[in-house]
């Protein structure tokens, strides 16, 4: 007789995860709250007319890396890739910006004093991705499979970034990793956070910092797409409030957080259960803007015209101050700023010879304050002018944020702090599991996290499918 599953929300773990459960010849039918499917990776027209601008993910390290993603022919169903020639540039007050080439000797060269230092940290672990991809991309496993490779990065990545930054001669490229790590939204003084410093640069050489053709609701359309063809189906504006909501399914896989599993599902939890989720905590939340421009962003640095992404915010220190403000529940005057200008490289992104730019900065969990002026004071210090190339802009707070995708808990992207307890335990000791046999969760909440890679779903559903092999 043939199995059935259920998904909830078509982002893109829960669509990896039906996406495996379909390829197994498991019946799935998804149900996603919005009219649109995709979650943090979707692509709308958010300021005029022909702009198209990413709601959440913009760059795609782990997208083009994720060794799930790698495995399903996804250029078949639309899916483009496209590299700006240098993954990122971080530009300085002096005029000049740090470029993080793709390639480690134009790494090497480009980094000066450190060039050596930063290729020795990075090789080892870019060069063998395929193999250190899916060990970093999973629950940390008590025996890895690559255990030399792993001890490796262990010893590396575990102190905090401000210590692996020590390494570093100049101020330059200290700069430059403090915004990489600066990705947890931990504080740079804390442990992990030297890994996320690591776990960005990486695929940088690796695979790069790519964009998807047209956004990435590219992404999350090729997915949808490929599970189309499988025999899956996808119900949009289908919002899942209780279990009865859904029809009769062998597992429910639910791509939520926490504390929505909980309000959805609660009756069938125990309550042992439902108190360790009750523990999970989120982290801070974004601010972001999208802005649509009359011409491209005015930098100093030509550097910057190179690279796809841009990290706003100097020095390490003026970096890790702003971090810290936001982990210590404040606000930054001079925010840390994420910027995708993907229209540079993307002439589908926006009408002729207008362009678009995407940006970003860490506020506190639920945080009312509008940080627009100190946003785009950080952008004017390195592009002055900026604000006059500005024909419109949309800002979105927190609360903004989670009322266009229900996971953004207080405009957390993540899913919950990444911190070394929910690292470890990602939302609790059974990861995937639940109390419930039938139940599992698949999001950005459990292993590994964060980001569109859709391997949360692909580890879920693998679990959910062993456990009905055996029932
Ligand atoms: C502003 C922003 C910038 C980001 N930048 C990047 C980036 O550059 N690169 C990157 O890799 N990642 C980025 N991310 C993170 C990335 O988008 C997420 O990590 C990823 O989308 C998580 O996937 P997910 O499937 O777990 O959850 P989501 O993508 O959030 O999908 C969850 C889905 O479930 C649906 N849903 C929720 N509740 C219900 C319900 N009750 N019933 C039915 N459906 C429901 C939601 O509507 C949503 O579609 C960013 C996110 C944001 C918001």
């Amino acid at each position: 007789m043939s199995r059935k599953a259920c998904v909830v929300g078509a982002g893109p773990n829960g669509l990896a995860a039906a996406i495996v459960l379909a390829q197994a010849g498991v019946q799935v039918e998804v149900f996603e709250a919005e009219s649109t499917i995709g979650g943090g990776a979707r692509t709308l027209e958010l300021t005029l007319p022909g702009f198209l601008h990413d709601f959440g993910s913009a760059v795609h390290p782990m997208g083009a890396g994720s060794p799930f993603f790698s495995s399903l022919p996804l250029h078949d169903y639309g899916l483009e890739w496209i590299h700006s020639p240098a993954p990122l540039a971080h530009p300085l007050d002096d005029g000049t910006a740090v470029v993080l080439e793709k390639d480690l000797h134009a790494a090497d060269a480009g980094l000066g004093v450190d060039g050596r230092a930063w290729r020795s940290l990075m090789q080892p672990f870019a060069e063998r991705w395929k193999e250190f991809a899916p060990e970093v991309l999973r629950p940390m496993p008590a025996l890895p499979t690559h255990p030399l490779l792993m001890a490796r990065f262990g010893l590396h990545a575990l102190p905090s970034a401000q210590s692996l930054a020590s390494r570093f001669r100049s101020e330059r490229t200290r700069s430059l990793f403090a915004g990489l790590a600066a990705h947890s939204f931990l504080g740079l003084d804390e442990p992990l956070s030297g890994a996320f410093g690591m776990l960005m640069a990486i695929p940088a050489h690796a695979v790069g910092w790519p964009v998807a053709q047209g956004g990435s609701q590219g992404i999350s359309n090729a997915l949808c797409g490929y599970l189309a063809k499988l025999g899956g189906k996808v119900k949009v504006s289908s919002r899942i409030e209780r279990m009865s909501d859904l029809p009769q399914a062998d597992v429910v896989l639910f791509d939520v957080t926490p504390k929505q599993l909980v309000a959805i599902a609660g009756e069938c939890l125990s309550s042992g259960y439902k108190q360790s989720l009750a523990k999970h905590r989120y982290g801070p939340g974004v601010f972001k803007v999208d802005y649509a421009l009359i011409a491209p962003i005015p930098w100093k640095a030509a550097d910057c015209l190179r690279s796809a992404t841009i990290h706003l915010g100097g020095t390490f220190e003026e970096i890790a101050s702003a971090e810290r403000a936001v982990r210590n529940g404040q606000i930054s005057d001079r925010p840390f700023v994420l910027l995708a200008q993907p229209s540079l490289f993307d002439s589908s992104r926006a009408p002729e010879g207008k362009h678009t730019a995407w940006a970003y900065c860490h506020v506190p969990n639920r945080s009312k304050v509008d940080m627009l002026e100190r946003m785009e004071n950080q952008i004017e210090r390195f592009a002055p002018g900026f604000r006059k190339c500005v024909l419109a802009r949309r800002v979105f707070s927190p609360a903004d944020l989670e009322s266009m995708d229900a996971n953004l808990i207080g405009g957390d992207i993540s899913g919950g702090v990444i911190d070394l307890k929910q690292f470890l335990f990602r939302p609790t000791w059974r990861h995937y599991a639940t109390s419930d046999p039938r139940i599992y969760i698949c999001s950005s909440s459990t292993p590994p996290g964060g980001s569109v890679h859709g391997m949360c779903g692909f580890h879920a559903a693998n679990m959910a499918l062993s456990r009905l092999g055996r029932s």
